[in-house]
């Protein structure tokens, strides 16, 4: 591949539905994405070099860190690439070196093999955001470091269909034991979430945006920002922090600004703020925000400023507190609509009794998993009217920021609930999964045989990961939207439609008939 072709097709955005062949839609330049596989492709040399050898610390996460950095509107830093790529090698080489893969070969050759091979990476990538996250707070699990060394090897190597099918399997669920270590790292720091109200308004003074899913950095922010005169704002995917006992105990930590990620080139344009990019999803800057744009951990984009971490994990933000000052925040209070968050699985479980005896009492009648990425197509607006049209006798399950489609909604209570129901981040769909697990424990029942449909959006490759883990738990008929996804071959979707009877979403009346039977 030259400096000026590339080939991705690992998010849903994807140019044509089939592949950026040019420049990415998420603006990735063909030089990054050449840059992305020829990383892939040394971590898998390294997968190779470890196997069968005792491995730790720094190649670890050497591993999470390179399959992170390449999901979908992380990093564009060709020279970050270039770095990491070294240190990849320089680990192989330590481990007595490894055969070479091709990188030209990640994402080309038999068409259902590639498509197969590109669902295992897209997920080990999507698994590596929630292992990083996990990492940051001390938290490993061998059975999932494991993983990764095994799913690069197998990556590099030739399988039949129904041994990748098995592989992908397998891999669904060491996501479920990633997520369930996250979810162990982030109650065990921050509380279990509770239910709260989270305030939209803008009160005057500096003020920080923190965007992204790392509840740690927003840690470090609101402790060297506290008793400062500088409020924090979260934006995005980092709406669910404020659920979060050990976070929504600061005082600054004011509210919500903004919506999902695919509006903050006209929602940053004229914010009298800086933005901390943590994760996850950055787009190209434009110059009306460009230098208010911070970013931290594995997301960098060359010419913003960039806080590293030190030898002791701990970052400064003066820099970012400086800026704050400079543009001095908003000058006057605008009331906005509070937003509901914190229906985590520890809150929902709290109250199992009563939610089963609704559905035994006929109060409830069905329960609906809306949930993933949002993005900038139209057709994102199903989510939306789906919800809207959603029987009063419905509870709604959400999360991740496919929610910003229809959180504002006043779609009435059902009995002491609130009709939807935000249990967090895309990494809680942890949650989703334990709330659906007591139930059909209840009920004595498998969760297919629940009164439980799962209605999903997807975008980049975290819900790549989700999703194995849902079908390697045996979920069947999740719907799946706003387009299928294009690494996903003709002869594969046919095999997830006849063992897991996935379907595209079609339009909402006609979803909501063929689910309730109407
Ligand atoms: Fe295209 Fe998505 Fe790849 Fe970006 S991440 S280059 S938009 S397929």
């Amino acid at each position: 591949m030259s400096d000026t072709s590339m080939f991705c097709f690992q998010c849903e955005q994807t140019a044509g539905g089939k592949g950026c062949t040019r420049v990415g839609v998420c603006g990735k330049p063909p030089e990054v994405a050449g840059r992305h596989d020829i990383l892939t492709a040394s971590l898998i040399e390294l997968a190779r070099a470890a196997k069968g050898k005792a491995i730790g610390g720094d190649a670890d996460l050497l591993i999470i860190e390179g399959l992170f950095a390449t999901i979908t509107n992380v990093n564009f830093d060709a020279a970050w690439f270039d770095a990491h790529t070294a240190k990849v090698r320089a680990a192989t080489a330590k481990l007595g070196g490894a055969p070479a893969f091709d990188p030209q070969t990640l994402f080309h050759g038999d068409t259902d093999v590639t498509s197969l091979r590109s669902t295992l990476i897209f997920g080990l990538r999507g698994m590596a955001a929630y292992a990083h996250h996990a990492h940051v707070l001390g938290q490993h699990d061998p059975l999932v470091t494991e993983w990764f060394y095994k799913g690069l090897f197998e990556v590099g190597r030739d399988h039949s269909v129904d041994e990748w099918v098995a592989l992908l399997m397998e891999f669904g669920q060491a996501n479920l034991k990633c997520m369930a270590l996250l979810d162990h790292a982030n109650t065990s720091a921050y509380g279990n979430p509770v239910p709260t109200q989270v305030s939209t308004s803008r009160e005057p003074g500096p003020f920080i945006v923190v965007t992204g899913h790392d509840l740690l950095d927003l840690k470090h922010l609101l402790e060297q920002t506290e008793g400062q005169g500088i409020n924090i704002y979260t934006h995005s995917e980092m709406l669910p922090a404020h659920a979060y006992p050990e976070l929504k105990k600061y005082k600054h930590l004011k509210g919500n600004y903004g919506t999902a990620w695919q509006n903050q080139q006209k929602e940053f344009a004229e914010l009298p703020a800086p933005i901390l990019f943590t994760t996850n999803c950055l787009m190209p800057p434009k110059a009306s925000y460009f230098d208010r744009v911070f970013t931290t951990a594995m997301v960098g984009f060359p010419g913003t400023q960039h806080i590293p971490e030190d030898a002791h994990g701990r970052k400064d933000f003066t820099s970012l507190i400086r800026k704050a000052r400079e543009l001095g925040g908003w000058k006057d209070t605008v009331s906005g609509k509070p937003l509901m968050t914190g229906f985590a699985h520890h809150a929902v479980l709290a109250v199992a009794d009563q939610v089963i005896g609704a559905i035994k009492a006929g109060l409830i009648k069905h329960i609906f998993l809306v949930g993933g990425c949002d993005g900038a197509k139209p057709g994102r607006n199903y989510y939306t009217e789906f919800v809207e049209k959603t029987p009063k006798d419905t509870l709604v399950l959400t999360l991740a920021c496919g929610k910003y489609r229809f959180n504002h909604l006043d779609v009435g209570t059902i009995g002491p609930f609130p009709r939807v129901l935000d249990m967090g981040q895309c990494n809680d769909a942890y949650s989703a999964i334990q709330v659906a697990v007591a139930l059909a424990k209840a009920f004595n029942c498998t969760v297919n045989d629940l009164p439980l449909s799962l209605v999903l959006s997807w975008y980049e490759q975290k819900a790549v990961c989700i999703l194995l883990t849902l079908l390697s738990l045996g979920i069947k008929n999740i719907r799946l939207g706003p387009t299928l996804p294009a690494f996903v071959s003709p002869a594969v979707l046919n095999v997830l439609v006849e063992k897991f009877g996935i379907k595209p979403i079609t339009k909402p009346d006609d979803d909501l008939k063929a689910i309730l039977g109407k």
